[in-house]
């Protein structure tokens, strides 16, 4: 089944304005030569107004990296799932392994983040993925379930079609080891199945399942060739416009 192809940068707690603006008009300006992927940038919270205005009705679309789970209230330097809609942003990044194991997110938090995304009009994009030492126990699949499955507690099939998986293993975030396409495909076909498990065929045939973790140039071709890749969240290298751009420009 032909599913959607999508291509995300993770700038993470990096650029001052000046430096984001800048490398929002870089990628703009590379897909002026059009892919068939979809593009999204999660950029820092108080970049997303400017850099949502400037990709306005272009080819990329512009997402939070978190927000909190309540609708408003005194939750000192949260941001709500309205605060970011109403800056043009139509993503959020749920659950990241940074959000994670540094601000020690649980999966109750994921699951309430991610059914306020929804309630909020907002596309999410919820990460999973297993710790090295998770892995080297052989527990990664077990693991990979249980978030699977405690992120989606609670959603129809309906809310679920509109979710978007990201399968970071974190061994591989940031480390310059990347899952090989045999690990990373085993795991996609897993997290597919756990969702088949959950909500049907016809849901997880459809949902888009990236592959995260030391992405570059050089390594996504024989990613994105694995059947059940449907596309990156980079970090690292969604820095510099020209890297990203190659990345995203895989066929
Ligand atoms: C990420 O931030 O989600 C990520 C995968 O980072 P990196 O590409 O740098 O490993």
């Amino acid at each position: 089944m032909a599913r959607r192809t999508i291509f995300a940068g993770n700038w993470k707690m990096y650029t001052v304005r000046g430096e984001a603006l800048a490398l929002a008009r870089g990628i703009l300006e590379g897909l002026k030569s059009p892919i068939p992927h979809e593009v999204v940038l999660f950029t820092p919270a108080v970049h997303l107004f400017e850099v949502a205005a400037l990709c306005a009705g272009g080819p990329v679309a512009v997402g939070a990296q978190n927000m909190y789970f309540e609708r408003e209230g005194a939750f000192t330097g949260e941001i709500s799932p309205a605060m970011v809609k109403d800056s043009g942003a139509r993503w959020v990044l749920i659950g990241h392994s940074e959000r994670r194991h540094v601000f020690h997110e649980t999966d109750e938090d994921v699951n309430k983040k991610l059914r306020a995304a929804l309630q909020a009009g907002l596309l999410p994009m919820v990460c999973v993925g297993e710790l090295l030492d998770e892995r080297e126990a052989e527990k990664s699949e077990d693991v990979v379930r249980v978030q699977v499955e405690r992120a989606f507690e609670g959603l129809t099939g309906g809310e679920a079609a509109s979710v978007v998986i990201a399968y970071e293993p974190v061994w591989a975030i940031g480390t310059g080891k990347v899952a090989t396409p045999e690990i990373a495909q085993s795991m996609h076909g897993h997290i597919r199945a756990v969702v088949e498990k959950l909500f049907g065929g016809d849901v997880a045939g459809a949902m888009p399942i990236l592959y995260g973790g030391s992405v570059k140039p050089d390594n996504i071709a024989g990613l994105f060739a694995m059947e059940d890749i449907d596309g990156a969240l980079v970090g690292g290298a969604s820095l510099k416009a020209s890297s990203f751009l190659e990345i995203a420009r895989v066929r």
